[in-house]
């Protein structure tokens, strides 16, 4: 009897040289972490251009190879022994334990597509093709359709074993999680935030997280929040920190200045000012956040380039370009819809001013923050940061 496994494709245009190795490194360490706490010990086996999975149950690994980004195929398959006659074998199991027997399952068109990773297997591919599928016609009565088949029957022969598989499913896609370097995400209780960090992750990005609440002026309930979404986040890349910053304080000196019409993007200008100086502590190279362009006042064009002036490093916005339906229907996709609409205190709407300027310039802000001296102030807000690892628990 062939044993089943699972085959896991990547995409790999893209990838020469040292990129590669990188590539398939951050790979790996995602597969790891993905396969973590299987009701079975999960075997790894990379080989050139897949990984092979095996050692629990076939839906256990399917599922969470579903969760790793940079896995573009999640491929179920039986391993056959290293020659023709066992591969023949091998998918006459596979028919069987698909369609029972030719009775029950019709006439199903099909085709045979075989590649071969070992040139030095006895048989070339399309005289393997051609075999296999003069076998599955005697035993099965099945005819032969190879443009549009019902059934695709892969076989793919390895170094020292075939992999016969009847089905490929999509996988995460995207490239692994920290081959484009580090981020850290502003996430907020809301929908758009976990969209964009998600959206990082999938470019490539490990992320760290930071959250800003009122404290002393509001409760907890936002920080729970923030917490949860990190934990369902954390399944795509493990280790996640979420760093909590309270700036009730500072909010109130925002208004005691005299920020007015300003406040809204006064703060957003002074998270973003004191996240570029944490990002820089944790070594990342880039701020993500969820904005989308005029989805509310404060994200405007003049607004967003007024915020974006209080960052020197590069504050990215994976859904600029999204509309709200969108990201809300990849934050269900992803698991984050349930936590972010439940109610909280958010720190936004504290002091909010009954109107929001939709046309600020940055000189407009660098008045009200001279007059609260923000540049003392960032040092004192970072002193008081909590950190947190959600994905641990
Ligand atoms: P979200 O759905 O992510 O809350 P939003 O539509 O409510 O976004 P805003 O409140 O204008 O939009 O926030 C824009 C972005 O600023 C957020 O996507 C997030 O990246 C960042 N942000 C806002 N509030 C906070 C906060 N309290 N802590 C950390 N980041 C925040
Ligand atoms: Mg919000």
């Amino acid at each position: 009897m062939a044993r089943p496994c699972v085959l896991l494709k990547y995409g790999e245009l893209m990838l020469k040289g040292r990129n590669r190795g990188r590539f398939e490194d951050h790979l790996r360490e995602a597969l790891q972490h993905a396969m973590d706490g299987a009701s079975a010990p999960v075997r790894i086996s990379q080989r050139p251009g897949v990984v092979v999975l095996s050692g629990a149950p076939l839906d256990e690994l399917v599922e969470r190879a579903h969760r790793v980004i940079g896995v573009n195929v999640v491929q179920p398959a039986f391993r056959a022994g290293h020659s023709v006659d066992d591969t023949v074998a091998t998918v006459s199991q596979a028919l069987q334990e698909r369609f029972g027997s030719p009775e029950q399952s019709g006439a199903r068109r099909f085709a045979v597509r075989a590649r071969r990773r070992d040139k030095t297997f006895p048989m070339g591919s399309d005289r393997l093709a051609a075999h296999v599928g003069s076998k599955v016609v005697e035993e099965w009565g099945w005819p032969v359709d190879l443009t549009n088949p019902e059934v695709e029957i892969t076989i793919e022969v390895d170094h020292r074993e075939v992999f016969v598989s009847l089905e490929k499913q999509r996988g995460q896609g995207g490239l692994p999680v920290g081959a484009s370097g580090r981020a850290l995400v502003l996430l907020s209780g809301g929908y758009d935030s976990p969209v964009a960090a998600y959206r990082a992750m999938r470019r490539g990005l490990r992320c760290d997280f930071v959250h800003f609440t009122g404290a002393p002026l509001t409760g907890p309930s936002s920080t729970y929040k923030a917490y949860a979404l990190v934990r369902e986040l954390d399944r795509f890349q493990g280790d996640s920190r979420l760093h909590v910053i309270p700036i009730g304080n500072a909010q109130r000196a925002l208004a005691t200045a005299g920020a007015g019409d300003l406040q809204i993007i006064a703060q957003r200008r002074l998270m973003v000012h004191t996240a570029d100086a944490l990002a820089r502590d944790l070594g990342a190279q880039a701020l993500v956040v969820g904005d989308s362009l005029g989805q509310v006042s404060s994200q405007t064009l003049a607004n967003m380039a007024t915020v974006e002036q209080a960052a020197s490093l590069p504050l990215l916005r994976p859904l600029v370009a999204w509309d709200k339906d969108e990201i809300i229907a990849e934050a269900r996709r992803i698991g984050t819809a349930e936590i972010s609409k439940l109610p909280d205190e958010d720190c936004c709407s504290l002091l909010s001013p009954p109107r929001v300027a939709t046309r600020t310039t940055p000189t407009q802000l660098e008045g009200v923050e001279r007059r609260m001296e923000l540049d003392e102030l960032v040092p004192k807000l970072l002193a008081d940061v909590q950190v947190h690892v959600p994905g641990a628990a």
